[in-house]
């Protein structure tokens, strides 16, 4: 590898910001956003209906700003790093496309609604990014409201989510008296002024908290009370340690205001200098480093009709090793075919391009016509490579799909096919009846599907009750075994989208039961098991 591959990597810093709804994640997007220069100015993103909930709040942002498109990913120069910024969809359930997004980044940054504390989506995103001891960041939002205590606050993160915590700045007041933070590890207060969301501000800092024009700027009782404070929380709580950030074991935690555009480029400085460049990957028999000499990414997220006009699906893909090139010819494993990718896209500064080059740690767009599916390899390696951990799980609730018009099955089936595809539903297609059957981990995903279907592929289609409990997907080395099983439970077989077979239950009993009587069969609750 070419030293300034090499260089390239390790100025790579990809993350993704994990939020309970309403905390701040799109505004903290759009200041970082305006940070890394990618707009030049940014404005409140409005209040959002129900519809735009359930897709891209990035792409909320792009309607409102004319911004060129940004969904899923984006990438900034920042401080010699290159930054990119994955988003998390904001659906209102728990989604898969979350939990994925997360294994294709190699840190988080945490936004907390100081107002209101440790939310419960923020807990089960951390159990998330847990799973890969993801370092966390953790940014305090809304202090220009009144907030709760700020040592309350860190003591809460530490309990309820089992990381320490290591305050980095400090608020002086909040709330109408919100003044600024001191900067505990650097010794400075940075001032805060009002009024100043939409632009980069020019920053007003004084050294040392004795010093007398600080005393000034915020009074001689607020300079007291900051004091006290300063000296409790030191006793308190921990030093940033940057063995334990990376171990996914402390948090460095700011404090600011995203809509006032205050506190945000803290946070970026520490990610940009402390969290980690490109990470291993797992895969089947062992793991791949990202400066290993070969390129190599495997595909996150499935998105379809992100440009209306073009009809295209995208597939995303993290760089795990090496670098590429335009016209790279790679081997994509699961078909064991080699494909040349001519016209990825990259996302830098918020243009959508076709890349020429791009490193371990990047996300590259393909253009997908129905060949890639999620968790699919892609590599220079001669050997198959198979990365691990990332799901598609078994979804919970079922609900059978039908046609307003029936002489729409075409266009219904294609557009649930690809659907599934992105991996936010999935579809079953029983092999004894022309049922379309719908599955999800959250309720919300089936209205979203619904609303997708008319918008995206002109259909009106409505939901049953569907007698289907949980599904399996099945596999048996037997071939004579499978036969038998086949042919006795076919009232109960299915194929997913991508033609896999699976069993799907009315009950759990009915599992069980059909478990014990078939031990040879090998059921299955992720697709790629
Ligand atoms: P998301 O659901 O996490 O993406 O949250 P949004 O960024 O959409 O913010 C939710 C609401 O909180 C919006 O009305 C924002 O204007 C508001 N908000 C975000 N950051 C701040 C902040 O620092 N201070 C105040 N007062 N409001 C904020």
């Amino acid at each position: 590898m070419s030293n300034d591959t090499l260089e390239q990597i390790q100025q790579r810093r990809t993350f993704a910001i994990i939020s309970h709804p309403d905390a701040g994640k799109t505004t903290i997007t759009e200041k970082l956003l305006l940070v890394g220069q990618v707009i030049q100015t940014a404005g409140a993103v409005k209040g959002k209906g129900n519809q735009a909930k359930a897709k891209s709040d990035w792409m909320e942002i792009e309607k409102q700003r004319g911004i060129s498109v940004t969904t899923s990913a984006m990438q900034f120069p920042y401080n010699g790093c290159m930054v990119n910024l994955l988003d998390t969809p904001g659906h209102e359930d728990f989604s898969e496309d979350t939990y994925r997004t997360l294994t294709a980044v190699d840190s988080a940054l945490m936004v907390i609604d100081a107002t209101k504390g440790v939310e419960e989506r923020t807990i089960k995103l951390m159990e998330v990014t847990r799973l890969r001891s993801t370092p966390i960041l953790t940014f305090m939002n809304k202090l220009d409201r009144d907030i709760r205590d700020p040592l309350e606050l860190l003591d809460e993160v530490e309990d309820i989510l089992k990381i320490k915590c290591a305050p980095i700045t400090w608020p002086i007041g909040s709330g109408k008296f919100f003044k600024g933070v001191y900067n505990i590890v650097g010794d400075y207060a940075v001032m805060y002024k009002s009024g100043q969301g939409s632009k980069i501000q020019e920053v007003v800092r004084f050294d040392g908290i004795d010093n007398p024009d600080l005393i000034q700027a915020i009074g001689e009782e607020f300079h007291q009370q900051l004091k006290d404070e300063l000296e409790l929380v030191q006793g308190a709580s921990n030093e940033f340690d940057k063995e334990e950030f990376l171990e996914g074991k402390l948090t460095p935690v700011f404090f600011g205001t995203a809509l006032g555009n205050f506190g945000v480029d803290h946070m970026l400085d520490y990610l940009t200098a402390y969290a980690p460049a490109p990470q291993a990957r797992k895969t089947l028999d062992g793991e791949v480093a990202a400066t290993a000499p070969e390129f190599s990414g495997f595909i996150f997220k499935i998105q379809a009709n992100m440009d209306p006009k073009h009809r295209d699906r995208v597939a995303f893909m993290r760089i795990v090793s090496g670098k590429y090139t335009r016209g790279m010819k790679v081997n994509q494993h699961r078909i064991g075919k080699e494909i040349t990718i001519n016209d990825a896209l990259t996302f830098l500064a918020g243009d959508r391009t076709n890349a020429e080059e791009a490193y371990a740690g990047d996300i590259i767009g393909i253009h997908n016509h129905g060949t890639i599916q999620i968790g699919d390899a892609f590599s220079t390696f001669k050997e198959p490579v198979k990365f691990t951990g990332i799901p598609n799980f078994a979804p919970e609730l079922f609900k059978r799909i039908r046609l307003k018009d029936p002489l729409k099955m075409k266009q219904l089936l294609k557009g649930l096919i690809q659907l599934s595809e992105e991996g936010s539903v999935q579809v079953f297609r029983p092999l004894i009846n022309n049922d379309l059957i719908v599955g999800a981990i959250g309720v919300l995903q089936f209205d979203v599907v619904v609303n997708r279907l008319k918008n995206e592929y002109n259909v009106e289609a409505i939901y049953e009750p569907v007698n289907v409990a949980t599904a399996r997907w099945v596999e048996c080395d037997d071939a004579k075994k499978f036969e038998e099983f086949k042919r006795r439970c076919e009232g109960n077989l299915a194929l997913d989208g991508a033609d896999n077979l699976t069993y799907i239950a009315p009950n759990m009993v009915n599992l069980n039961l059909t478990q014990e009587k078939y031990p040879d069969v090998r059921f299955f609750s992720t697709r790629e098991h």
